[in-house]
């Protein structure tokens, strides 16, 4: 009878110190969501303070241009913060709320880093930064998983880094993978920079809601305190691991590592010229390893050399012998000379039709104008990537190695297949035509949705091959014609490959994009790789259309 007494009133106390936990549980959930609503009032409220204040100011000084002006450029900077705290209080909360389902896509890492360099680039650019990405440990390219997530959170870190680093600073993106079961990898992502680090007490708040540094360098720099917060959430739902070391006044390392499953589909390898030589000049170490090291797994023989003077010497012997190798690809550095310099030199000695690729980490669109008049035949974009490094080498050096141009050679030709591009502004549209324009393809435009919506209806079936999208247009936007135009019965009304262009990268345009029923997204300004991988998944070349 005592013994079960006891049992009685041990069970007892075990529920108490339960329900007390759970109580304790519940309290500190209570303040934390407290804490975290008087931080929000208080970061709307100062934004809200000076759109209200700027407002009255230029209302009181109307007449003075100057005046109103720089009241309004004022209330520009903080409505855009304003946007910016709101769109990252939604996302906060839909993640918390479990509203966040994560996809599951097949998608290529080249195309996220090339698209969060896009964004990235000015940024540094604008600070005088090196940012550099390092890719060599990359292996497995295709990968399934939520690209758009993973971007945000490879952005927002090395956003951060730019943000925290002062003018002239370094930031390293290293990007590698292992091994992590059958057709999985861990990626292991990590971004070093040499910024204005944080103390060892802060680094146990930096995961929290609103929690930023408390100094005169920080406060100055525009942020809402949510993005870490956001990115320790992510990475948790995707099951992986993040972790910061930084020391104050010298800089901060992030570490990532996601679990990625590799993506099954085929993929065509590009057709190269096997056992044939390709010369390297480049004298920076690590990006010479990684292209030799790519060059020589795709069964190509890569010769590298340091010196512009090397790579001339070497070409005219190969000349004198009729023993030309089947392309140069110049890097960034060179012991004596500039790489567009040599390409000039090599253009003259090695004739019109030699391939001379420039990998470069430079935005191409910047130094199109002096490469190509340097001689450069083809671009290799960096973060550095095998696929982009093999199929630009494959389309320049692809049958008798005539062609010296990525854009509208024989392989690239199009002509035959047919397009609509919706899109309401006059230069966007002389823009997308001169790029589509150059691959031979036919392409119509239509002005608003509504437009785009009444020519698809009045074709007969399967006359487009792509819709080229804009999202934003006067009487119909792009979502709306979308979902027009998927809702028509006719055959082809489901199967058309829709692609939105926007000006918008976020999260949610692109989620809205695919809800809408489109297929593919590209921002604006268009990227020419971009569009030239859609017109190659999409159509099929002149040559193999027979
Ligand atoms: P914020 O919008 O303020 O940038 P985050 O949540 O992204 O908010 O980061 C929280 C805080 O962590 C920042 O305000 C900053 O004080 C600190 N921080 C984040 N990344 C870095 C970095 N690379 N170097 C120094 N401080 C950083």
């Amino acid at each position: 009878m005592e013994r079960t007494d006891r049992a009685h009133v041990e069970e007892l106390e075990r529920d108490n110190a339960a329900l007390r936990a759970a109580l304790r549980e519940a309290e500190e959930a209570n303040q934390a969501k407290s804490r975290f609503l008087s931080s929000m009032s208080h970061d709307i409220r100062t934004p809200m303070n000076a759109i209200v204040g700027m407002t009255a100011i230029a209302l009181s000084h109307i007449d003075e241009k100057a005046r109103v002006q720089d009241c309004l450029s004022k209330i520009q900077t903080a409505s855009s913060h304003l946007m910016s705290l709101v769109n990252d209080v939604l996302d906060m909360s839909r993640i918390d709320s479990g509203r966040m389902t994560l996809n599951q896509e097949d998608f290529s890492l080249a195309d996220l880093l090339h698209d969060a360099a896009v964004l990235l680039r000015p940024q540094a650019a604008q600070k005088e930064q090196d940012l550099a990405f390092h890719t060599g440990g990359i292996r497995e390219e295709h990968l399934t998983g939520d690209p758009l997530r993973l971007r945000q959170i490879l952005v927002n870190i090395i956003g951060n880094a730019i943000k925290y680093t002062q003018a002239g600073g370094s930031i390293q993106v290293e990007l590698s993978q292992r091994p992590a079961g059958a057709d999985t990898v861990w990626l292991d992502f990590s971004c070093r920079d040499n910024g204005i680090g944080m103390s060892q007490e802060f680094l146990g708040r930096i995961f929290l809601p609103f929690e930023r540094v408390r100094s005169g360098a920080v406060s100055k720099i525009e942020g809402t305190g949510l993005g870490m917060s956001i990115v320790k959430k992510l990475v948790d739902s995707m099951g992986g691991q993040i972790s910061v070391e930084s020391r104050e006044g010298a800089g901060s390392r992030f570490t990532v590592a996601l679990p990625l499953a590799v993506s099954r589909k085929d993929r065509r390898e590009p057709a190269l010229p096997a056992g044939q030589t390709v010369l390297v000049a480049e004298s920076q170490e690590e990006r010479a390893g990684q292209i030799m090291d790519c060059l020589r797994d795709s069964g190509l023989e890569p010769v590298r050399l340091d010196s512009g003077l090397e790579a001339v010497t070497r070409l005219t012997e190969a000349r004198y012998e009729k023993q030309m190798p089947c392309a140069l690809l110049l890097g960034q550095e060179l012991a004596d000379m500039q790489p567009l310099d040599l390409a000039a030199h090599v253009r003259q000695l090695a004739g019109a039709s030699f391939p001379i690729l420039l990998v470069s980490e430079d935005d191409w669109a910047l130094i199109e104008y002096r490469a190509t008049r340097a001689g450069v035949s083809a671009f290799v974009p960096c973060p550095l990537f095998r696929s982009r490094l093999l199929d630009t080498l494959s389309s320049v050096t692809a049958g008798s190695g005539e062609n010296s141009s990525t854009l509208g050679g024989p392989d690239e030709d199009y002509s035959g297949s047919r397009v609509l591009l919706v899109e309401d502004n006059e230069l966007n549209q002389e823009i997308a035509m001169e790029l589509l324009g150059m691959t031979g393809v036919q392409v119509e435009v239509a002005g608003d949705g509504a437009q785009a919506l009444e020519k698809f209806r009045q074709s007969p079936e399967g006359y487009y091959d792509i819709i080229f999208m804009d999202v934003q247009m006067p009487v119909m936007d792009g979502y709306e014609a979308t979902r027009q135009i998927r809702r028509l019965s006719r055959e082809d009304a489901g199967g058309v490959w829709i692609v939105a262009m926007t000006a918008n990268a976020f999260v949610e345009d692109v989620r809205q994009a695919r809800q809408a029923g489109m297929n593919e997204h590209i921002s604006k300004p268009v990227d020419v790789d971009r569009l030239l991988d859609i017109l190659r998944t999409q159509l099929k070349p002149k040559a193999v259309k027979g």
